[in-house]
């Protein structure tokens, strides 16, 4: 009994094209340009886009086309107040 689940996070296809541009391109770290871009809203409202490099993992957010810290978006998304 080997019913293994369609579970196979192996490869894939290179045709994932999300909608919208792609964020700047290339990756800034390994140049490679398999980034996944999404857009996404802080807590505050700010619009950003988030982009994601399959080969290295870099990750970053731009707004408005300028990049944003890291710590930048982390203070903006934890203005909650619980
Ligand atoms: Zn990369």
């Amino acid at each position: 009994m080997s019913n293994v689940p369609a579970q196979r996070a192996t490869a894939h296809p290179a045709s994932l094209t999300q909608a919208g541009t792609s964020p700047s391109g290339n990756c800034p770290d390994c140049g490679s340009d398999r980034m996944t871009a999404l857009a996404m809203t802080l807590t505050d409202g700010t619009p950003v886009q988030f982009a994601s490099c399959h080969e290295c993992e870099h990750r970053q957010w731009t707004h408005e086309g300028s990049a944003l810290e890291f710590r930048d978006v982390i203070a903006r998304a934890t203005k909650l107040k619980i």
